[in-house]
């Protein structure tokens, strides 16, 4: 396991100079799915079709500009906006801050037609590596029509990434059908993240997966793919695995409530500087907001995201 590491941290080193903080952001909190066995939102009710405003979703961009922390994709649930509506949102986005990577569940290539410019890449919800526990976990997200997004992605140009949920039961010697599908997709991107076991799913008793699990994942991916960027998410109660994954090939972190984080930020901010100088690589994403930027930014937009801006500023 030493030598694993060892091996993942030389060819990091090598080939990632920089650790980024990275935000993915919520578009709602439903899915007409509920059915993912593991997922929050499958335990919410039916009838609350709980959706984001673009003010909102604009004063969280703004904040992540400010902070220097990257948008990890855009995510949400099933059926809750139309195509015309995320590419109208990622316009916006990508106009304020970044282009931005979707993950907004499986679409056919006509669907991705519509995107253009604001997008960077398409991440593909694959969950897990083990296709038998595939089918009970993800029981109407085939993972032939993941797959078969991923090639259509790349067809029309955009980057591609995969996100897989470690501790839901998997047999880690199945993890060489995560390497195939890298290879034959030419994935760019992994984020893995680790159970967070939710109340009122089979997995409520769940533990999460043990620290050096996880890295064994992480360094064996990156040994395996040196160029690969690997995310891990890691929630605000496991701060202290972030230096091991980071040894272990990670390229930034995310998971983490924007809220806590920033109220808690010194441990969080200690784990990866003290990674990060072992490394000698470069970590400069902020935790406090630059409150002088952040006013000139918003001045150029309307009243309403400056109200909603300031309303997460004064919650932080
Ligand atoms: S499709 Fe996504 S949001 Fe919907 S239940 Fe499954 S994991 Fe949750």
């Amino acid at each position: 396991m030493l030598d694993l590491i060892k091996k993942a941290d030389r060819i990091t080193r090598k080939y990632h100079k920089k650790i980024s903080v990275e935000r993915a952001i919520f578009l709602s909190w439903y899915c007409e799915k509920r059915d993912c066995k593991f997922c929050y939102m499958s335990t919410l009710s039916a009838s609350k079709k709980a959706k984001r405003t673009i003010e909102s979703l604009l004063a969280e961009i703004l904040i992540c500009k400010n902070l220097n922390w990257n948008i990890e994709f855009l995510s949400g649930g099933y059926g809750v906006y139309s195509l015309q509506k995320i590419k109208e949102i990622a316009e916006k986005i990508s106009q304020t801050y970044q282009k931005v990577w979707l993950n907004t569940g499986i679409m056919n290539k006509r669907d991705m037609e519509i995107f253009g410019n604001e997008i960077e890449g398409i991440t593909g919800s694959l969950e897990t590596f083990d296709f038998d526990l595939h089918k009970i976990v993800c029981p109407s997200k085939p993972f032939s029509r993941v797959l078969q997004m991923l090639e259509d992605a790349k067809d029309l140009g955009f980057k591609t990434a995969l996100t897989i949920i470690l501790g839901l039961g998997e047999k880690k010697e199945k993890l060489e059908n995560l390497f195939s599908i890298i290879k034959e997709y030419k994935i760019d991107r992994v984020t893995f993240y680790a159970l967070n076991p939710q109340k009122n799913t089979i997995y409520e008793k769940f533990p999460s997966p043990s620290s050096l699990y996880y890295s064994e994942i992480v360094a064996k991916t990156r040994i395996e793919f040196p160029k690969l960027e690997i995310i891990t998410g890691i929630w605000i109660d496991k701060i202290s695995m972030i230096g091991l994954l980071l040894l272990s090939g990670s390229d930034g972190v995310t998971k983490f409530s924007m809220k806590s984080l920033l109220r808690n930020y010194a441990n969080f901010k200690e784990e990866i500087e003290y990674a990060a100088r072992i490394q000698n690589r470069v970590f400069d994403a902020r935790f406090k907001i630059d409150s002088e930027k952040l006013e000139r930014d918003v001045e150029i937009y309307g009243e309403d995201i400056r109200k909603k801006v300031k309303q997460y500023v004064d919650a932080i």
